[in-house]
């Protein structure tokens, strides 16, 4: 075995080789600019992002010319929201989105309440669905966009696309989801889910950091998008700048393999993930599941350690890259939005950590997280006084607490 071990995939994930390798022409030999419409190193570019345009369209029901290119989920997040907003302005100005969203979609909606439209951020249910009737509930004639992940980053729980893409139709309003931890890893499926918008991105599936796509329906309804950049008109207007080829051509091969190993690398993973669940909870107490048992993720588990701060777990076990919280707010130490979002409890939402499985975890790392998870959990809980206290029944919210 190697360590440390990568046990983060929801954060990011290691290059494929193979993608490596079909990436590597496009650096040195082939480098053209695939917008130099004039020469053969131009062709040869621009030939290499039509059959990766058709990969990616493909592995979502969708044409080649619905793919927008970006540099990643957040820019396509940005783009979908900032730019149907501006383009929409006319025939509403509300959005509703969910709690439990990316940082790249909440505080994009933010900044787009801060210049005057209206937001509605559902709830979700203790397992980190939305309810539907509550949907159905917010939607006013005022609301242009309906905004909500395929699966969740942290928690790995997976949202009834196609019901909610049902309701969106019915209402004329437009449907985006940052199918980020998606693509590749559940079926997505534009027309089944009447999806208008899709973000994604080739980093959190093998691929390349810095490539991501957006997904724009050109017919029934044809959405329309005002851009986050002005310039020389690539992308049919809605994204300027020079295409980043190897990296599209290394975004496509990704999701081929992804496509193609899909189905056995989700029993794989399942059995995988069941395996770290089961041994963990069965040599410890009080620790509890985040987020759906079953509609989440192959390769996310999300766990609570009472009486256990994730951070000290994870200085415990330094060799094991794990996620306490979110990746993305782990630099501060407010508790995660999405567990306080479930209803989760301050305390509990610290005691969390994210367990990300993926393509190259194997049998051993999980025999060897799942043991040293149930040492350091009981080491820390040896020499915590509300753990004992609770194991002796005492209930610690009839303790009165004494200041000092
Ligand atoms: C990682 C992630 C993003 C951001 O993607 P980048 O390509 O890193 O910008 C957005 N949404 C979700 C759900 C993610 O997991």
């Amino acid at each position: 075995m190697k360590f440390p071990i990568y046990m983060d995939y929801q954060a990011t994930t290691p290059m494929d080789r193979r993608v490596l390798e079909a990436m590597l022409p496009y650096f040195t030999d082939d480098f053209g600019n695939a917008a130099s419409r004039n020469h053969a190193f131009g062709w040869k570019a621009e030939e290499a992002v039509d059959a990766a345009r058709e990969v990616l369209a493909k592995a979502i029901g969708a044409e080649a010319r619905e793919i927008v290119f970006t540099s990643g989920a957040t820019e396509s997040n940005n783009l979908a929201l900032k730019g149907v907003a501006e383009m929409y302005a006319s025939k509403g100005n509300h959005v509703i989105t969910v709690q439990t969203e990316h940082p790249s979609v909440l505080d994009t909606a933010a900044r787009l309440e801060r210049q005057g439209h209206r937001v509605t951020y559902l709830q979700v249910k203790p397992d980190g669905i939305i309810d539907l009737d509550v949907l159905r509930g917010a939607i006013t004639d005022q609301t242009i966009l309906i905004s909500v992940m395929a699966a969740n980053n942290e928690i790995g729980v997976i949202q009834p696309l196609e019901e909610i893409g049902r309701i969106a139709r019915e209402r004329g309003v437009l449907f985006h989801t940052d199918a980020t931890q998606g693509v590749g890893k559940i079926p997505i499926d534009v027309n089944a889910m009447h999806l208008d918008l899709v973000s994604f991105t080739a980093h959190k599936i093998y691929g390349p950091k810095g490539i991501g796509a957006l997904y724009v329906r050109r017919k029934n309804p044809r959405v329309r998008l005002a851009p986050l950049l002005d310039g020389g008109g690539h992308e049919r207007g809605m994204r300027s700048g020079t295409l980043n080829v190897p990296g599209i051509v290394g975004f496509a091969r990704a999701v081929e393999l992804a496509l193609a190993e899909r189905e056995a690398e989700e029993r794989r993973l399942t059995r995988l993930r069941d395996r770290l669940r089961d041994q963990i909870m069965s040599g410890l107490d009080r620790v509890f599941l985040n987020g759906h048992p079953e509609k989440r993720l192959p390769g996310n588990l999300n766990l609570s350690f009472a009486y256990v701060e994730g951070e000290s777990l994870m200085m415990e076990m330094k060799e094991v890259a794990l996620s306490s919280g979110s990746a993305c707010t782990s630099a501060s130490l407010k508790p995660s939005h999405v567990l306080l979002a479930l209803g989760v409890s301050d305390d509990l939402a610290h005691s969390s950590i994210r367990f990300g499985l993926g393509r190259f975890t194997t049998e051993e790392e999980v025999e060897y997280v799942a043991d040293k998870v149930v040492s350091a959990v009981t080491r820390l809980r040896e020499m915590s006084p509300l753990y004992e206290m609770a194991k002796e029944g005492i209930d610690l919210k009839t303790v009165e607490w004494s200041e000092h």
